[in-house]
Parts: structure tokens; C-alpha cells; sequence
């Protein structure tokens, strides 16, 4: 009835390496619809971020929108003055690390052009739109957008990529509201709106932290600055890049087999992966090239684990994964290095036990790991960043609620993410596989472990596009 009809639910880095890899495969003509509310394609969530410290957390070769133009924002960057915008660009180990927002100036470029021409042929739209409601008719779905609008589809794709983050216990009963407590980090406004002068508290200790340290270091934070997490573990810096040898491209390292050491039990995974690190370092390596081994491989050993190990791995291990396998640009670890020496910013490990409203500040009693030492310390702002909400039913976007109150998806087992075949389709509250409804990107985390970063997604679609392809033309 619709011909070749695909609508996708979001148009940040997922959404458009989708749509370019679909118009780039196709044999015939697609209708391709980009649901996405910001006036520009590509920049997403992560790339949308117009503060000059917020930079990519790896070097530009990761970037990349489709994988047979992997160079491509490599030589676009260098090429239209890149440099000369931005030379701290070039850190000390010789790689580039581009501010978030030039990738997303890369992307929204090249789809412009997609949506120009495309080897298929194919019609690709950008509705302005925030998609609310979808609903399954004959052969394919309705989705509703919040002006009304019904859209009709033979296949849909969800590419709605970083769940927001929501407060955390204890902020989240009265205090969610409060004018000192900023619940999303990602929300700049708020943070450049912070005074100098005062004590400021950040909850999470990741990459996220290190953007707030950043923007607020840059403003002349003059007054202390507190991260705490439970478990004290910082981004670790980039190993530099090897004298010589040509790195191989992260999609080739993503696309290969898993190596026989990284098959067998959670346990034996990480047993062996600390040995080939402490190898590594002892022979005068870097850790990270084993680690880098494992994280590339992830995809594939995760899903093997059992729900118990899942569960144990989120308790006990995924602290320290994300430490190492989240970044640190070097310009940014300069930053916080900075700040470390000037005694502005302090680590702390602990947790929040209470929290109170002081009129203008929160006073917060932390516990202080491992002694539990209780702290309390009132504070001027408080900012979240323990990252984003993991449970779906938890999210206040309409289109999860949608899908989950229509039963055509089902939360994983672990509660994190949706729950999709190998092939990234839907998995109904009824165990069936959605033939023609997918989800790719980070709402599939709880199966695939680490479909993250811009190469993990882009594998992931690439794998994903053929099945989905065949759906269409078997219509
Ligand atoms: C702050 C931050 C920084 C990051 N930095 C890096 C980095 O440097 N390098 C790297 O490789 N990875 C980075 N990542 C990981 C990042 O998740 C991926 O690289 C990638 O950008 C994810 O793209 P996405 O399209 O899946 O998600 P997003 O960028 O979150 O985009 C999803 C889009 O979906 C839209 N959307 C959501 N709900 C609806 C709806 N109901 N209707 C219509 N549209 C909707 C949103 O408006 C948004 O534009 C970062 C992530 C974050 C959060």
C-alpha cells in the first residue's frame, strides 16, 4: 500500500547513518522519513552540545557517518579550516580532537546532500516533528507526532538514542524542583548560569562531569567544585598512537570475530582481560590495547552472559569498564588536571545519604567510602550527572511509553533498555520478534552490552540494515 516506506524515530548520529546506509543499499527507490524536532540532522544529543570545551572523546577517525566513507570527517575537518577554527584541535599525542559540535556540522552537511541525491534514488524527508504515539495497522504502523500529524509506515525504525537523565535518590521527592539542583547536565543554560563564586556539587564522576568542569572552568569558577561517586573511578586518558604502525580503523575492529580468549563465563572474560593488560604493561604497552580488544568485541560476548552475570557485571564491574572504555580527550584531562592543582575541584567517593532544602542551596550529608565518614556540606548548585535513565518505563518520552503501553516491546530482562533480536527487531511483551518494527542504537544496550559510541552504532546498523532492506522489498 505504501511502497517502500521506512519512517525513523529520531534523526541524531543513529538516525542518519540509517538513513545514508539505507539509501546507499537499496535496489530501488525508498521513502525515507526522519522524525527528529531539531531543526538540524545529525547533531543529536551529544553533538548539539555548542560549548567550545566539549569535545569528541576520541580522536576524529572514530567519527564517522556510513563505513565506506569512514576518512571522510577526517579530511572535511582539515580540509574546511578545521584547525584554524579550533587549533587546540591538535593535542600532544598528534591526534585531533574536534569539538562535539563540528560533527555534528559534518553530519547535518552530508545529509543535505543525501537528501539532494543518493545512489537509490530514494526520498529522504526530515519531519520537524517529535513522534508520540505509534500504532499498528495493516502491513506497518501509524505514528503520531505531537501537531497532530499521522504518518503511515511498512517499516519503523527507533533511533532515539540517549534516554534524559532523571534525579537520583534522594533529589528525586522534593527536591527535583529546586532551583539549585540542575537535573540534566546536558542542559548548558542552566550550567553557564552558575555563579563564580559558588560551591557546586556534581553526583557522577564520568565524561559528563568532565564537561561541566570544563564549562564551569572556562566561566572562571572561582568557588569549589565537589564530583562524587560511589566507587571514585575517573575517565582514563587516550594510550598514544602507535610510532609505527597505521591504526586500524575502529569499524574493521568492531566487524572482526570475537578472539577464543574472550569466549567462557563474565568472570573468565575479565580474568583474562586484567592478565593481557598487566602483560601488556609490563612488556611497556599500554592497557588500553587489550581493553580496546575486549570493547570491540563486546557485542558479541555479551549476549551470552547469563541475566545473573549481567546483573553482576552492572554491580560490580561496570564502574570500572566505564572508566576505561569512556575517555578522556587529552584537552580535557588537562582541564580537570587544572582544576585539581588549583584546589578548586575535589574527588570525593561516596554517596549522597540526605538532602535538604536550605532556602538557596541544598545542604547534602554525604557518605564517605570506605569508612563511611558522614560529610554534610551545603551547596549552591547541584548537578546531575549520573547518567541517563536506563529503565525505558522510566523515561518520560512519549514514543517509549507508546511502545511499551501498546505491548509491541518489552523491557530486556535486566531492566535496561528494550529487548531486540540479533537483528535489532522489537521483541513484543509476547516474545515475538516485531517483523517490521526496529530499535538500533543505545535503547538496545541491555542486549548488546556497548552499542554506545559513533563506530559501535554504525556496525550495528550496518548488520542490522540488510534484514531490514528484505523486509521492505518483501512487501
Ligand atoms: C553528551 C554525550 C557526548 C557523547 N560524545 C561522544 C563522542 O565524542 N564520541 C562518540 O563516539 N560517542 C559519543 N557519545 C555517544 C553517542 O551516544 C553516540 O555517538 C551517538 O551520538 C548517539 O546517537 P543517537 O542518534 O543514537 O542519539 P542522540 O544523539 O541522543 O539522538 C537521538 C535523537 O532522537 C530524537 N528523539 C528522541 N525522542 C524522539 C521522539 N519521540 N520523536 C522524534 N525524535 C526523537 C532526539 O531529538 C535526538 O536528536 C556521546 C553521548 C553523549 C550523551
Amino acid at each position: 500500500m505504501f511502497g517502500n516506506t521506512v519512517t525513523i524515530i529520531g534523526g541524531g548520529l543513529s538516525g542518519c547513518s540509517l538513513a545514508a546506509q539505507l539509501s546507499d543499499q537499496a535496489e530501488k527507490p525508498l521513502k525515507i522519513n526522519i522524525i527528529e524536532p531539531r531543526s538540524v540532522l545529525g547533531a543529536g544529543v551529544a553533538y548539539s552540545a555548542d560549548d567550545i570545551d566539549h569535545r569528541l572523546n576520541a580522536p576524529l577517525f572514530v567519527h564517522f557517518l556510513t563505513p565506506d566513507r569512514a576518512e571522510e570527517f577526517q579530511n572535511w575537518f582539515v580540509d574546511s579550516g578545521g584547525l584554524n577554527r579550533d587549533p587546540d584541535a591538535l593535542a600532544a599525542d598528534g591526534n585531533i580532537y574536534a569539538r562535539r559540535t563540528e560533527f555534528a556540522d559534518y553530519v547535518s552537511e552530508k545529509m543535505a546532500d543525501y537528501l539532494q541525491a543518493n545512489p537509490s534514488n530514494s526520498a529522504i524527508t526530515h519531519l520537524q516533528e517529535k513522534a508520540v504515539d505509534i500504532l499498528p495497522i495493516t502491513n506497518g504502523y501509524r505514528i503520531v507526532t505531537e501537531s497532530g500529524s499521522n504518518i503511515e509506515s511498512d517499516a519503523v525504525v527507533l533511533a532515539t538514542g540517549n534516554r534524559s537523565p532523571a534525579a537520583p535518590s534522594p533529589f528525586d521527592k522534593e527536591l527535583e524542583d529546586h532551583p539549585a539542583f540542575i537535573v540534566s547536565p546536558w542542559d548548558l543554560e542552566k550550567i553557564r548560569n552558575i555563579d563564580e563564586n559558588t560551591n557546586v556539587l556534581i553526583i557522577g564522576a564520568g565524561l559528563t562531569m568532565s564537561d561541566v568542569v570544563a564549562t564551569l572552568s572556562r566561566q572562571g569558577h572561582n568557588g569549589t567544585i565537589t564530583a562524587v561517586s560511589r566507587n571514585g573511578q575517573i575517565p582514563k586518558t587516550h594510550a598514544p598512537p602507535p610510532e609505527d604502525a597505521t591504526p586500524r580503523h575502529p569499524f574493521d575492529g568492531v566487524m572482526e570475530d570475537k578472539p577464543p580468549h574472550l569466549d567462557g563465563s563474565l568472570l573468565e572474560v575479565f580474568v583474562n582481560l586484567r592478565k593481557r593488560m598487566k602483560e601488556d604493561m609490563a612488556a611497556d604497552g599500554y592497557w588500553h590495547w587489550a581493553f580496546d580488544e575486549l570493547r570491540d568485541c563486546v557485542w558479541q560476548i555479551w549476549p551470552h552472559f547469563s541475566e545473573r552475570e549481567k546483573r553482576q557485571y552492572l554491580r560490580y564491574l561496570r564502574p570500572w569498564y566505564d572508566s576505561h572504555r569512556f575517555r578522556l580527550p587529552p584537552q580535557t584531562a588537562h582541564i580537570l588536571d587544572d582544576a585539581l592543582e588549583r584546589n578548586i575541584l575535589t574527588y570525593k567517593t561516596g554517596h549522597v545519604v540526605s538532602a535538604l532544602d536550605r532556602g538557596k542551596q541544598i545542604e547534602v550529608r554525604l557518605n564517605i567510602h570506605p569508612d563511611s565518614q558522614f560529610e554534610d556540606h551545603r551547596f549552591d548548585a547541584i548537578i546531575n550527572c549520573t547518567g541517563p535513565v536506563l529503565s525505558p518505563a522510566k523515561t518520560k518520552n512519549p514514543i517509549y511509553q507508546s511502545i511499551l503501553r501498546r505491548d509491541l516491546v518489552k523491557e530486556t530482562a535486566i531492566n535496561i533498555g528494550f529487548d531486540v533480536d540479533a537483528h535489532c527487531r522489537a521483541i513484543s511483551k509476547y516474545g515475538v520478534p516485531q517483523k517490521n518494527l526496529f530499535i538500533v542504537g543505545s535503547p538496545t544496550v541491555g542486549v548488546f552490552g556497548d552499542p554506545i559510541g559513533a563506530p559501535f552504532i554504525i556496525a550495528q546498523i550496518w548488520r542490522m540494515a540488510p534484514t531490514l532492506l528484505q523486509t521492505l522489498s518483501s512487501k
